[in-house]
């Protein structure tokens, strides 16, 4: 399988190259260059199989000749073996016809963990073959760099670096990276918010001094890997509640545009899906770009939410070379346009091709605390904040209501304790798999917001590429 920028103007790369890779070097996004197709009966074949099987027959066509199947089943069996639950991503019924799909039983409780477990393998497998040492980069609000340090901790020729705001991220989110003490885990705590943050990784990602000595990467959702490894459960889920013989609606709580993408390739390679209904919260820059055709950035409000907190969906661009017929050209010069003015238009084509399969909804904070309490009074579920947002979408969109709904469960109640007690009065215990996590030392380097001296950091502590 090759893979091919969105922008039109890198070189394909292979699934090799395309994991240990970031953005492409026209400044786009890796996408395969055709989705490869299952038929109904490859699909209707799944039924029944373990989630390890069912991600070794969905993934196998994006990795290609990259790893031959023994090496892809054995690497699943280890990142899904670390999961808390037998079914890896189990099925829950809340009525009728709304069900959740519990994505949060990995080791740092929330959905990131179901990509970032298999890309740290990966990553180790692909760069022993390379002979290459790898450093990574990141800013976090919290959920991606602990399901990142916890899949990265301990692989050989790997470092990772990684940037929170000081005291802006929560006491659970911050000890889900601090207490993990293995040599290749570097957490920088910096003075400033997490855009000061993620401008200096930007700014570290075009530095020439920087990029000449190592060779740096990124474990954001534009890492095509990542998007691929949650295509899986999208097919598992649907399996299990009679597809490919009916179709299934997904509701997914929305950000960065990565999971519900995911969900478009699923349908691409033959899954039949009724309705994908992205689901925001007040930060609506998705739910107005999909309803409106209005993909324009505001200013982001700060929500119980805080991992779909964003301005700018990268992936969105993903969808957006689809609907301009995959030309590349046309995909550079809108998002040229669109990082000059911050503002970008659909036009009536783009719009009829996405409402085909996407509905968007947006949820205000009463109707997410509302979607938590109605699954606590009527189904017994404790469910965080994220959640709901996917669970208020799925009861309110405008939907068959003889399709059933499988809403995203993306991150454990517990992680968000306040907000759910807020809602419910229920304040959620931490699994017992992490409970020690008050009482683990922790390690962190408190640095000034100033990009020279993060720069200073990595350099002295990271392992040039070729060492
Ligand atoms: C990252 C995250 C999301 C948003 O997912 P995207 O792929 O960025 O759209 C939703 N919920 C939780 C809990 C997350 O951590």
């Amino acid at each position: 399988m090759d893979y091919i920028s969105t922008r039109g103007a890198a070189p394909a790369l292979n699934f090799e190259q395309v994991t240990l890779a970031g953005l492409a070097g026209d400044g786009g996004l890796y996408v395969p260059a055709n989705f490869p197709s299952f038929s109904r009966a490859d699909i209707a074949a799944m039924a029944g199989l373990s989630y390890v099987e069912v991600a070794v027959r969905v993934m196998q066509p994006f990795v290609g000749d990259a790893l031959d199947e023994a090496e892809l089943r054995d690497l699943c069996e280890q990142a899904y073996g670390r999961f808390a639950h037998a079914a890896v991503t189990p099925l829950v019924q809340l009525d009728g016809r709304q069900w959740l799909l519990e994505l949060f039983h990995g080791p740092t409780l929330a959905f990131k963990d179901v990509a970032l477990q298999l890309l740290g393998l990966l990553f180790e497998k692909f760069l022993a073959r390379q002979d290459k040492h790898l450093t990574v980069v990141g800013a976090t609000s919290g959920d991606t760099g602990s399901a990142a340090i916890d899949a990265l901790a301990g692989r050989d020729k790997v470092d990772i670096f990684m940037l929170h705001p000081h005291g802006r991220i929560s006491d659970v989110q911050r000890r889900q990276m601090t207490t993990v003490r293995t040599p290749n885990v570097h957490n920088i705590a910096i003075e400033g918010s997490f855009d000061d943050a993620q401008a200096m990784v930007k700014r570290m990602f075009a530095d020439r001094e920087v990029t000449d000595r190592f060779s740096i990467s990124a474990v954001n959702s534009i890492n095509w890997a990542r998007l691929m490894a949650q295509v899986v459960y999208y097919f598992y889920a649907a399996s299990q509640l009679g597809g490919p013989h009916r179709k299934i609606s997904f509701s997914v709580p929305t950000g960065n545009f990565g999971d519900v993408f995911a969900g478009y390739v699923a349908e691409r390679m033959g899954l039949p899906i009724e309705r994908l209904i992205v689901a925001t919260n007040v930060n609506d820059i998705l739910h107005r770009a999909l309803s409106a055709g209005d993909y324009s950035t505001g200013t982001v409000t700060p929500t119980a939410a805080p991992s779909m907190d964003i301005q700018v969906s990268s992936n969105f661009e993903r969808l957006l070379f689809d609907l301009e017929g995959r030309d590349g050209g046309k995909t550079a010069a809108r998002m040229a346009a669109f990082e000059q003015s911050r503002n970008m238009q659909l036009d009536s084509s783009m719009r009829d091709q996405a409402s085909a399969l996407f509905t968007s909804h947006r949820v205000d904070p009463d109707d997410m605390a509302l979607a938590m309490r109605w699954a606590q009074d009527r189904a017994g579920q404790v469910i965080d904040p994220h959640s709901a947002i996917g669970l208020s979408a799925a009861q309110n969109a405008d939907l068959d209501p003889a399709v059933p709904v499988v809403t995203l469960a993306t991150a454990h109640p517990a992680k968000f304790p306040d907000a759910v007690e807020r809602a419910t009065g229920i304040r959620p215990a931490l699994p017992r798999r992490v409970g020690d996590l008050f009482d683990r030392d922790e390690k962190y380097t408190k640095l000034p917001g100033e990009y020279d001296a993060v720069k200073q950091f990595i350099t002295a502590n990271a392992t040039p590429s070729d060492g």
